[in-house]
């Protein structure tokens, strides 16, 4: 008799534990990855074109770590509009991390978001990788298509304006559910109907302050976007079709910006820490040269 309403409590809790919110879902990261290796310049484009399957693969690999249960998560964004960080432009909050990390102590900078900060660690693994063909660095080659990867996922999430806000949900407007219907559903549902323009990308110097400009800038949609999910719900009991027709139809040039951006700035990302690195010649091709057998030291 007890039996089905143990299952219920069970089903019950499943769909009630918290799902990572993954920005731009998974088709969205790898739509913006294919497009933005088409930015890149002559003398690393072909790499990347060759590499190019393995890339969009693994862009979505942060939000797998996630799913693991490895402790990933800040690392996706950055909760501007918490009262300790003050008001837009949210000054409060130190750009460098010592100072952060010293002013808000480590368990509030890891609840509010990690992002500017992983994606400047993330872009030194890459411009280590790339200078790793100059000296002929064994793994330089799947170095840098990792950290390409990487790297891309961080500042992709951070063009998601619901990425940098605490109400990533909606929950304080009443809009729960917003952050998948707007970054997943969209998607999936309009894809065909996106006009994407990415400009030519400038090269990314410093990831940190680029990614804090980025989510600055996704902060200010914030506010448009909440309000278009709610002008496509009123008076209505279920997100159907017509709902989401609205809701596409009021934030298509937002959302096309933010992907049309987010494609440039990846590809200005890659190129930024190619260019630190000294521009190197990059070859999907590692010469192994034939070892010498060294002899063991005799006693
Ligand atoms: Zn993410």
């Amino acid at each position: 008799m007890g039996k089905p309403l143990v299952w219920i409590g069970v089903m019950v809790a499943l769909t009630c534990v918290p799902q990572p919110a993954v920005a731009w879902g998974t088709l969205g990261h790898r739509l913006i990855m294919r497009r933005a290796i088409d930015l890149l310049p002559a003398e690393i484009k072909p790499f990347f074109v060759e590499c190019r399957d393995e890339l969009v693969m693994r862009v979505v690999d942060p939000d797998q770590w996630r799913s693991i249960g490895w402790p990933d998560d800040p690392n996706h964004f950055l909760d501007l509009g918490v009262p300790e960080y003050g008001k837009y432009p949210f000054e409060a909050l130190p750009r460098e991390y010592g100072a952060a990390l010293e002013k808000f102590g480590d368990v509030v900078l890891r609840r509010n978001g990690l992002l500017p900060w992983r994606e400047a660690e993330i872009f030194g693994n890459l411009r280590r990788s790339f200078a790793g063909f100059t000296r002929k660095a064994p793994y330089a080659k799947s170095d840098v298509v990792l950290f390409s990867a990487i790297a891309s996922h961080y500042i992709q999430d951070a063009h998601q304006p619901l990425h940098a806000t605490d109400n990533f949900d909606g929950a304080a407007t009443g809009n729960r559910g917003i952050h998948a219907r707007f970054e997943r559903d969209l998607i999936e549902r309009f894809e065909s109907r996106l006009r994407l323009n990415p400009a030519p990308p400038a090269p990314i110097t410093n990831p940190r302050d680029a990614s804090f400009a980025v989510l600055l800038a996704s902060y200010q949609l914030v506010d448009p976007l909440i309000k278009a999910d709610s002008e496509a719900v009123a008076g209505k009991d279920q997100y159907d079709d017509e709902y989401f027709e609205k809701f596409f139809t009021r934030v298509q040039p937002m959302l096309e910006q933010r992907l049309s951006e987010s494609i440039s700035a990846t590809a200005g990302l890659i190129i930024g820490a190619w260019e630190q690195a000294g521009k190197p010649a990059v070859s999907t091709r590692e010469e192994r040269p034939v070892e010498k057998v060294r002899p063991t030291p005799g006693r």
